[in-house]
């Protein structure tokens, strides 16, 4: 476990941020990679660009941080004007370059490549079927599965392949792909998964966030519609409903924790909402105390709604080490027992003595909550109120989001006052699902809310839920994507 790891153990992750553009001007990979930039905060296990010119598809993926995994050097060998890019968490440990995104498949229809965001909850099935079919599988990601089943479809036209491809699929997904001559993205017919569409100077953009339009100077539009697809080419940027919409149930914890805040969901800026929960959470769980902290940085938003709504003070006492996570060095047992303090440390003045509330966004397995407040004890709080931005988390997500299974959620097995005396607070409060609805300003049918409520919009069955905690049959082919890779990057 590395340091991120350490810290991000107790949270739930989000597994990838994707984008795709489409820029006259050719050099798509520079933009695509400042772009990529702002999608880091969904995945930083690894970074990938695939890039065409119009006839040939070039990528370049990597372990790392996106600025550890491209350079000047690297960019210059990705010519083309249009791009697909990935950030990807993985929680597979290490050693993982074979499901770093995007995806290339080669057939004798084409090139393809594929960036994927979320979780198909019949990957497993899908991908036995194109194994006894005779497809090879280079990689163990549900990306790959949608890349080979694009491909075999690509006789259909592009929004054909799409089309035939989504009736396949089950689960949540935003994904991107990149032909030799377009960009094209889609998003399950949930909408699960954000996947917004906008403008880049002449070009056109497709990202999982509209954060990551900014550094490149482009808009984003609109929401990609549950079950739509977006079609990116010479001809300008266009929509067709490639399946039926099943609804519209975007992931709550988008925004909870996982989008950044300056990121619009919804129409809504989600610094504003959080903000809101912050208030909401004064209404619903207030408590007398001297100042209001927040849990850096995701906490912030929330902290200061609490403070106004409440009238009381407003303080970061807990300073958050930037660079931590940019080293890989294992840390040794010691350190590990240090546990939080490698990554938070007080201000002693400003905690001694206080009654303090401390805003966090969610509780996973409680065992980074617990050790923040004992350092909050430690520095000499007089009493700690712990405040959530978000309901319990009683059931595990099947859509994409790592958080733990069910026996390790802490609010699955436990009630709010047994969570309060495992964490050592003096006092606990989530904020409700009414309040947490009410925050965002939408009604229920436009959520996902299965990880609080157990209402999954795309039904789990006994059989999903053993395969997603599963490593997907049909690995044993792994070194081709090595060499696939490095052929690609020759060429
Ligand atoms: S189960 Fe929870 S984390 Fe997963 S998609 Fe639904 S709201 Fe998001």
């Amino acid at each position: 476990m590395n340091h991120a790891d350490a810290w991000h153990a107790d949270r739930p992750k989000e597994e990838c941020g994707v984008l795709g553009l489409y820029t006259p001007g050719g050099e798509a990979a520079r933009l695509a990679f400042f772009a990529l930039f702002s999608l880091q905060h969904r995945g930083q296990e690894s970074a990938g660009l695939a890039v065409s010119d119009g006839h040939r598809v070039h990528m370049h993926r990597d372990m790392g941080l996106v600025n550890q995994v491209f350079n000047e050097e690297i960019l210059s060998t990705l010519p083309g004007h249009m791009a697909i890019g990935h950030t990807r968490y993985s929680t597979t440990g290490a050693s993982v370059l074979r499901n770093a995104q995007p995806v290339y498949c080669s057939s004798t229809v084409g090139e393809i490549a594929v960036a994927h965001n979320g979780n198909l909850v019949n990957a497993g099935a899908l991908r036995k079927e194109l194994l006894m079919s005779g497809e090879s599988m280079d990689t163990t990601a549900d990306s790959e599965v949608i890349a080979r089943l694009l491909v075999r479809n690509l006789h259909l036209g592009p929004v054909g392949a799409v089309a035939a491809t989504m009736e396949r699929l089950q689960g949540a997904y935003s994904v991107t792909v990149l032909l030799p001559n377009m960009v094209l993205g889609f998003r399950d017919p949930h909408g699960i998964r954000p996947l917004v569409a906008g403008r880049v100077g002449d070009g056109f953009m497709v990202a999982s966030e509209s954060c990551a339009f900014w550094p490149v100077g482009g808009v984003s539009d609109r929401e990609v519609g549950p079950g739509e697809v977006v079609i990116i080419d010479h001809q300008g940027m266009r929509f067709e409903q490639a399946v039926p919409r099943a609804g519209e149930t975007l992931c709550m914890f988008e925004f909870i924790y996982f989008a950044r805040p300056d990121s619009v969901m919804y129409g809504r800026e989600l610094y504003a909402v959080r903000e809101n929960m912050g208030r909401q959470l004064a209404i619903e769980h207030p408590v007398e105390a001297d100042v209001v902290v927040p849990v850096p940085d995701s906490g912030i938003p929330a902290a200061h709604g609490y403070s106004k709504q409440s009238g009381i003070p407003y303080h970061e006492v807990m300073m958050k080490s930037r660079y931590i996570h940019r080293t890989f060095i294992q840390p040794d047992q010691r350190m590990r027992e240090l546990g939080v303090r490698m990554k938070l440390a007080p201000l002693l003045g400003q905690v001694k003595g206080k009654r303090l509330v401390l805003v966090d966004d969610s509780i996973v397995r409680a065992t980074t909550t617990s050790q923040i407040v004992k350092l909050l004890f430690d520095s000499g709080a007089k009493e700690v109120h712990v405040r959530i931005t978000a309901p319990p988390i009683k059931h595990p997500c099947f859509y994409g989001i790592d958080m733990a299974s069910r026996g390790e959620l802490a609010a699955a097995t436990m009630d709010v006052e047994a969570i309060r005396n495992r964490l050592g607070a003096t006092s606990l409060g989530y904020l409700s699902i009414e309040g947490t609805l009410k925050s965002v300003g939408k009604d229920r049918p436009m959520f996902c809310l299965a990880c609080f409520d157990g209402d999954y919009p795309v039904p789990v069955t006994a059989e999903m839920e053993k395969m997603a905690f599963e490593e997907p049959p049909g690995v044993g082919q792994l070194a081709t994507v090595t060499r696939g890779q490095l052929k690609l990057i020759e060429d």
